[in-house]
């Protein structure tokens, strides 16, 4: 299916539901992002659909027969924008179903949100060059860019069990480390923790094991777009990576935001996808005329830290650095098909996790290793506090959100998680 704007991004449309057409609010009727929540606790999960200060209970609008978050997500992309067009024409001011669905509306304040869905497989991927250089000549300064970075989408296979909702904390890790002057390693909690500012990509029908999707179908066989927060402790990070990659240093916690916002709410946002001048083309596998036309897409993204003393004090926190998915070096489609190129399945439900995303400029690093030189430079904040990388009681927020001239703005919500003291 190609990129189609229609009734649904019209800006002018204004929902009955009155916090809805709030210029201020992330959930306007023009995103309608999908999402689980609970109105007990301990209670079963319902599917919804987020709208201004709300939430749609789409099983109860009779919207969906049941609440399975993945049978919608495993829905062909025809009827998925189906659905979005009955939500969006359903919630729209003077709609015949006012009267009914008003029944179906629960507050946001008092429901609890889950993860989107129940996660099958997760893979995070490595999509920011700025990232990846920035690292690289943190950890190897003679060669800081690997040379098949510019050819294959890097990534590795992650863990679906540790993946939490926002607002859960997590204890720091424990770990193997190894200091410089040291002979050999010890175990204890991680010294150097940090965080990731990355989507979370939410895969669709996906394919049978033997399959190929290829990049002009890719688009179809995606969800939507969440905030994600891969928390990494990067002293366990240096002694264990090499040579297979990331292990106990990622999967002991990463935090994915509630609001899933689908890829037809983000058409309004495409931008062209190029190359820096004298950069290899990627290969035909990874190329299509759309995803150069539409491949990129713009999305503004924070970070945001609260530390235990600023929340003490009242204080929301303080904006740590900012950066746009569209600098990614390889395209949502382009990690689609490179998963799929040798028959790997993707099933509904799985997710990919784009890479720390860091723009071009040294202060929009997506995480304290870039913004803070591995440490060395440790961020001062206002309140007189400095990090060089994160102390228990720190809460990481990340916020999102896609603005257009002559379009409405629209959230991704955010993403919340805090660090607590380690076992020991
Ligand atoms: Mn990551």
């Amino acid at each position: 299916m190609t990129l189609a704007l229609d009734a649904t991004h019209d800006a002018a449309r204004l929902s009955w539901v009155e916090s809805a057409n709030d210029p201020a609010t992330d959930f306007p009727i023009q995103n309608l992002p999908f999402g689980r929540f609970r109105v007990q606790n301990e209670g079963a999960w319902c599917v919804g659909v987020a709208i201004g200060d709300q939430v749609l209970d789409l099983q109860d609008a009779g919207l969906v027969p049941n609440s399975d978050m993945r049978s919608i997500m495993g829905l062909d992309a025809l009827a998925r924008r189906q659905l979005r067009q009955s939500i969006s024409a359903g919630l729209t001011q003077g709609s015949a179903q006012h009267s009914s669905w008003k029944a179906a509306l629960h507050a946001l304040s008092g429901v609890e949100l889950g993860l989107p869905c129940d996660i099958g497989d997760y893979t995070d991927f490595y999509t920011s060059i700025h990232h990846a250089t920035t690292i690289g000549k943190q950890l190897r300064p003679d060669n800081p860019l690997l040379p098949n970075y510019q050819w294959v989408p890097i990534g590795y296979h992650g863990r679906a069990s540790s993946i939490l909702p926002s607002g859960e904390s997590f204890r720091r890790p424990m770990g193997q480390t190894k200091a410089p002057d040291q002979d050999r390693p010890a175990l204890g909690p991680s010294r150097k923790l940090d965080y990731e500012l990355e989507l979370g990509i939410v895969i669709a029908q996906g394919n049978a094991l033997g399959e190929v999707i290829a990049m002009n179908h890719a688009e179809d066989q995606v969800f939507g777009l969440a905030l994600f927060n891969d928390w990494s402790a990067r002293d366990i990070q240096a002694w264990e990576y090499q040579p297979l990659g990331p292990f106990l240093a990622k999967n002991f916690a990463s935090t994915l935001s509630p609001w899933v916002v689908t890829l037809d709410a983000l058409a309004p946002y495409r931008v062209p996808f190029s190359r820096p001048e004298g950069d290899p083309q990627p290969l035909p596998y990874l190329d299509s005329e759309r995803n150069r036309l539409t491949g990129g897409i713009s999305i503004e993204l924070e970070v945001w830290l609260q530390t235990a003393q600023m929340r003490q004090a009242g204080q929301a926190g303080e904006q740590l650095s900012q950066a746009n998915y569209r600098d990614a070096y390889w395209s949502v489609s382009q990690l689609v098909a490179h998963h799929t190129v040798n028959g790997c399945n993707l099933r509904p439900g799985d997710l990919f996790g784009t890479g720390t995303l860091s723009g071009p400029a040294p202060d929009q690093g997506g995480s304290l290793m870039e913004l803070s030189a591995g440490g060395k430079k440790p961020l001062q904040l206002a309140n007189g506090e400095a990090r060089g990388w994160l102390e228990d009681g720190d809460t990481v927020i990340l916020r999102g959100y896609c603005q257009r001239e002559g379009f409405r703005r629209i959230g991704l919500g955010e993403c919340r998680g805090t660090v607590l003291a380690s076992r020991c």
